[in-house]
């Protein structure tokens, strides 16, 4: 299958640095394999979005010399294909109403805490909600061993989670309305023909509820590398909301480069000529680790 990769930006905020390292990661990964790089702009959760940051990063994007090979996405638009993708799930018997509060979860969660039990969603409302107004749906985990989803990250090796005890029964339609980002994440992924997903390791933890949601809608579950997160002097994740310093795109390059570092590619100086010279010295090396040693594997 014809590789297809995507950089999926939510638009809280300008491109910083840590979200840079993401998009270069998933271009370089593209490039390497010839293949396609698509742009997706998630901008589902409403409340989050900051007008003009999607298009401050599509800019940003440019500027760094990363063009996407499809016009981009805007996860906005695509509200009615989540919304068949939740009634397929509903009709097959996956889905179900949640009654509960946060309030009334955190209790419960800090009980199962203090008894050192699991911090996963008790699945108070799985077998109905006791007189309470529906406020959330949840796709019902399997028990036992099926709950165990294993992974082999390209970049963080094996990977494995327990959905029953680890999460619990997951949010697909929020209280507030809004679509859950599991969902349209795997609804979009399947729906572009991603084959390779190149994202922070951030997501990492979110990655065995996709591939269960690939499981129940019968979609292909594409390749992962989770790239380490970038932190900050406190080891705080650099993130919008944390006030990461959005980049100056004045000069590209040397930005470029720090990225490149943190993602292991040692670059020699012809890199800090031009961003094509940076581009075709950071893919060949990309390549070399993430693409030629994997094939031998
Ligand atoms: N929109 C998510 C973020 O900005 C990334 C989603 C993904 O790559 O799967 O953190």
């Amino acid at each position: 299958m014809p590789y297809r990769g995507r950089f999926a930006p939510s638009p809280t905020g300008p491109l910083h640095f840590g979200s840079l390292v993401g998009a270069l990661a998933s271009y370089l990964d593209a490039r390497a394999h010839r293949g396609a790089w698509l742009v997706r702009i998630e901008d589902i959760d409403g409340p989050r979005n900051v007008p003009g940051a999607a298009e401050d990063i599509l800019a940003m994007l440019e500027r760094f010399g990363m063009r996407a090979d499809e016009p981009p996405i805007w996860q906005s638009t695509r509200t009615a294909r989540y919304r068949q993708a939740f009634d397929a799930l509903d009709r097959a018997g996956f889905v179900y109403p949640c009654g509960c509060t946060r309030k009334e979860i955190a209790d419960s969660l800090l009980n199962a805490h203090a008894r050192n039990t699991t911090l996963a969603y008790p699945g108070t409302c799985r077998h109905g909600l006791n007189g309470k107004p529906a406020r959330a749906w949840r796709l019902r985990v399997p028990d036992g061993d099926a709950a165990i989803v294993t992974l082999d990250d390209r970049w963080q090796h094996a990977q494995t989670q327990n959905l029953a005890t680890d999460v619990g029964d997951f949010v697909l339609k929020r209280a507030d309305g809004q679509w859950a980002y599991q969902l349209a994440v795997v609804v979009d992924d399947a729906d572009s023909g991603i084959t390779h997903v190149v994202r922070g390791a951030d997501l990492l933890d979110s990655t065995a509820r996709q591939i269960y949601l690939q499981r129940c809608l019968g979609v292909a579950t594409p390749a992962y590398l989770h790239v380490p997160v970038v932190v900050d002097e406190e080891g705080e994740k650099l993130s919008k909301q944390t006030g990461a310093a959005a980049l100056d795109a004045g000069d590209p390059l040397p930005m470029l480069g720090i990225a490149a570092r943190h993602l292991g590619l040692e670059l020699g100086a012809p890199t800090r000529a031009s961003r094509d010279a940076f581009y075709a010295q950071a893919t060949a090396l990309w390549a070399k680790r993430f693409v030629e040693a994997q094939e031998t594997d």
